[in-house]
């Protein structure tokens, strides 16, 4: 950083220390990636191994009491500087980490990563064989550990709220129940209104679409709205996932569908758009825990803004789509531009809630909030859980799922992780994308024309200098008020529904 020459020996101790825990993990991520990309399948016992090993080693490192030493004797110089310095924030956000991590018995860590591979492995043969039976043995022993989990952090309001501090830090089920609330009593009667007029014809998406030409055409596009190929490359996974190993090496992955041209297009602009974010953390923080995006919701808030906000907007395909249609012209030469706008915005009560659209896509998440919540209640117990999933289905979608399969085995989430804070982090990113986009708008309101003559320039740049580059140095909380000026709202997400939904289906 910086100012370092200036600063306290112990700060300098920190920092060397934060670093080499930093470098260790960014080796892990590098041997993660490679798993899911290139590594032939003989490598895969010795890598679970070989990553089991380093993230202990990280782990051990980072709760050394030394850590929790300096810490300590660093308080005063920590208030003796201004809060938003980059030195204060550092030991600000290294003494969060610290006291959650240092909460956890290593013990405790080891079981549950053993209970979650075993019921990962468990959950890869029950969701093909369409049998919850072999799950729900492993998932009961799955919410008796995320109690115990949530234990170790007491003095909470709700079971669930140390559950959620880990991936969106000071947010609560209570709040988060009134956001689920409020956005169900607005987004049902969207969806009924939609839902009883025809619905927007797609079909020409499902043609034969070649992996390679995709592939060129969604490079060109990730280039252009600004993922830098210099610091960053993209390659082929079975999920599609983002990961950095520093600033000026930050991947991406895709996957193709030949016979479904939206898939790869769309995930390859969602992946670019965490990528970005990554790419712009001021490079001072490197090495540093400062040095990532500041949670869940606001990561998903940079992926969804170009995803959907840009990406599946009307004026980005006034530029893209001749050029789409170039590249496809036998399959898209005669479907006009509004017809393609309208199909890549098709809204549809569906099942499965990666395929969901961006109406009903909080509806899908709201299911899944609502019954963690019930099962760490104790409210609903496991065995219950498939026909409590199936019952929720039919009420709030009107839709049951023919199988448990694309039920309630269709997300990863519960037979990998915890029970608890899994899924809020993803509506909590579509509410602020279209908050943090809406103010984007009002400051710079030429960003739409900009976008209509293919020059992504000043969203990108207004976006780095008002969240990118300050990494993790505020909460979420801290960075919507800066930014936007007001606290986490529902509404602008609303608007934003009403005001595109209601041009492409009158309401
Ligand atoms: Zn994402």
């Amino acid at each position: 950083m910086k100012s370092l020459e200036k600063s306290d020996p112990k700060f300098l101790e920190l920092n060397t220390r934060l670093t080499e825990i930093d470098d260790i993990e960014s080796a892990a991520a590098l041997l993660h990636w490679d798993q899911a990309t290139y590594m032939p399948a003989g490598g895969a016992p010795a890598r679970g191994r070989q990553l089991a090993t380093l993230r202990q080693i990280a782990h051990e490192k980072f709760t050394d009491p030394v850590i929790g030493q300096l810490l300590e004797d660093l308080k005063p110089y920590e208030d003796s500087l201004s809060y938003d310095s980059n030195e204060a924030s550092l030991i600000r956000i290294a003494r969060l980490s610290y006291n959650r991590s240092v909460c956890v018995p290593a013990s405790f860590m080891a079981e549950l990563s053993q209970h979650r591979s075993a019921s990962y492995e468990a959950w890869a043969k029950a969701r093909p064989a369409n049998d919850f039976t072999i799950v729900q043995p492993y998932l009961e022993k799955t919410l008796d550990l995320s109690r115990e989990l949530a234990g170790f952090f007491p003095g909470y309001e709700h079971i669930a709220d140390p559950l959620i501090d880990f991936s969106d830090a000071d947010m609560k089920a209570s709040t988060l129940r009134q956001i689920f609330s409020r956005l169900r009593q607005e987004l049902v009667p969207i969806v009924e209104q939609i839902t009883s007029q025809p619905a927007a014809d797609d079909a020409f998406l499902h043609q034969h679409f070649p992996e390679t030409k995709q592939l060129e055409f969604s490079r060109r596009i990730i280039e252009r709205i600004g993922y830098d190929f210099k610091r960053g490359r993209q390659d082929k996974t079975l999920h599609p996932f983002m990961t950095r190993f520093s600033t000026g090496d930050v991947r991406i992955t895709t996957r193709v569908y030949e016979n479904d041209l939206g898939q790869g297009l769309f995930s390859s602009i969602h992946e670019a758009g965490h990528a970005m974010y990554e790419q712009g953390i001021s490079r001072e923080f490197e090495g540093t825990p400062l040095a990532s995006g500041v949670s869940s919701g606001v990561h998903e808030s940079q992926s969804r803004l170009w995803e959907n906000l840009v990406g599946r907007s009307r004026g980005f395909w006034e530029c893209f789509y001749p050029q789409l249609q170039g590249v496809f012209l036998r399959e898209l030469g005669n479907i006009s531009i509004h017809k393609f706008y309208r199909a890549i915005n098709k809204v549809a009560r569906s099942l499965i809630r990666t395929d969901a659209d961006e109406v009903t896509y909080n509806l899908h998440v709201t299911i899944r909030f609502d019954l963690e919540l019930a099962m760490l209640e104790g409210s609903l117990s496991v065995r219950d859980l498939p026909e409590a999933w199936n019952e929720r289905y039919r009420s709030d979608l009107g839709l049951v799922p023919a199988t448990d399969s694309e039920g309630v085995m269709q997300d990863v989430h519960w037979y990998s992780g915890v029970i608890g804070g899994m899924f809020q982090g993803y509506t909590l990113g579509n509410l602020m994308s279209a908050q943090f986009y809406e103010t984007a708008l009002n400051i710079n309101p030429e960003i739409p024309v900009d976008i209509e003559r293919g020059n992504f320039t000043s969203l990108h740049q207004w976006l780095q200098e008002n969240i990118y580059q300050h990494g993790r140095k505020y909460t979420a909380d801290e960075l919507l008020e800066r930014v936007t000026g007001s606290p986490l709202s529902v509404e602008p997400f609303i608007r934003y529904i009403r005001g595109k939904y209601s041009e492409l289906y009158p309401m």
